[in-house]
């Protein structure tokens, strides 16, 4: 085996590991390691109004009704509704909203308290949890030191968010969350981790980092082979950070579909002759000119720029290699083709031979 072919598949286990072979976490960092480096402080402008949802949104808090959320018993949730905003309260515990998401979009607003209180992460302190296990740091990150991985936007204790753009203590910020779940075997090991991209207040500052694991607080959690549509979580850490705006996309999976038949099934050989019979210029009717042409052994279609292979299905009818178009042509009684029908993009055009 190759060195490049072992390496690669080395490089393949590593990046599903989190833990590298060092035995450290991947990141290279230790968890909330003040030496980390601080991402540089962004001012995010004017702020944003609040976004109306799309039409498929699946909206858990417009301001009218906690009815989307629960409390960690599955009982009624105990935060308080108060001026369009949600807020958790003393002892309150963590808000979940009543349905499990896996893959979605999140767009969440929030603010810290007006007045700040306490520092570091003492300021401010609440948090997203995807799948109730990967959590977006809510902070008062304006004017108040921590470690990087733990500021707000981070993905807390893993990865610091590529700029700091917090807004003043009280004001409205958003963050607009593209979460893709964790896949497992059927052995209930790995087989992709989780991956977030998040926008803080319209900056995009996590770009599809793949979490090492659940988030914790000065622990390293493995993936616990828990995907599905899990609740998401709103952090009661004590601080009265409130909440608003807070609509879901569920996004489709990331398999694409792919049609039943496979395309060009049907390939004929034509030869030298009959070949030559279709290759020339055309004159597009409306204007434009069309060519065929032989290069290389094989037939290309142009319209005047890049080359498209032909692919003959019949003598007289051809597909195109990578485009889903559809030539005929219309031969005299030699054998020469006298014009040409072009069908693509639910368009058609006729040319005839110059
Ligand atoms: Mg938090």
């Amino acid at each position: 085996m190759h060195h490049k072919v072992i390496f690669g598949w080395v490089g393949f286990f590593l990046a599903l590991s989190t833990v590298n072979c060092f035995g450290q976490l991947s990141t290279g960092w230790k968890q909330h390691d003040m030496k980390r480096p601080l991402p540089p402080i962004v001012d995010p402008g004017e702020s944003l109004s609040q976004a109306a949802p799309p039409s498929d949104a699946v909206v858990l808090f417009d301001g009218t009704s906690l009815d989307a959320w629960r409390s960690g018993d599955g009982g009624p949730v105990k935060w308080l509704l108060r001026d369009g905003a949600m807020e958790p309260v003393d002892g309150g515990g963590y808000a979940y909203s009543a349905q499990g998401f896996a893959d979605c979009q999140l767009h969440i607003e929030w603010a810290s308290p007006a007045i700040p209180k306490g520092k570091s992460q003492n300021r401010g302190n609440s948090g997203v949890f995807l799948q109730s296990q990967f959590e977006v740091q809510i902070l008062d990150s304006f004017d108040n030191v921590t470690y990087a991985d733990g500021q707000a936007a981070s993905i807390y204790g893993q990865y610091p968010p590529m700029a700091n753009v917090s807004r003043k203590p009280g004001q409205w910020q958003s963050y607009d969350i593209l979460f893709r779940a964790p896949k497992y075997k059927e052995d209930g090991s790995l087989l992709e981790p989780a991956r977030m991209t998040v926008m803080h207040n319209g900056v995009f500052v996590q770009d599809n980092v793949k979490p090492l694991g659940p988030t914790s607080w000065m622990q390293h959690h493995p993936y616990s082979n828990r995907t599905g549509k899990i609740p998401i979580g709103l952090q009661d850490h004590g601080n009265p950070v409130r909440f608003r705006n807070i609509w879901v996309r569920e996004l489709p999976s990331e398999k694409i579909e792919q049609p039943t038949e496979p395309y060009d099934p049907l390939v004929v050989e034509l030869n030298d002759s009959q070949i030559a019979g279709l290759v020339g210029k055309y004159k597009r009717q409306g204007g434009g000119s069309y060519e065929v042409l032989r290069k290389d052994g094989k037939m290309y279609f142009t319209l005047g720029g890049p080359l498209m292979e032909m692919i003959p299905h019949s003598r007289l009818e051809f597909g195109l290699r990578y485009t889903a178009g559809l030539l005929e042509f219309k031969l005299d009684e030699a054998g020469k083709a006298q014009s040409l029908r072009f069908e693509m993009g639910g368009s058609l055009s006729q040319a005839t031979r110059e």
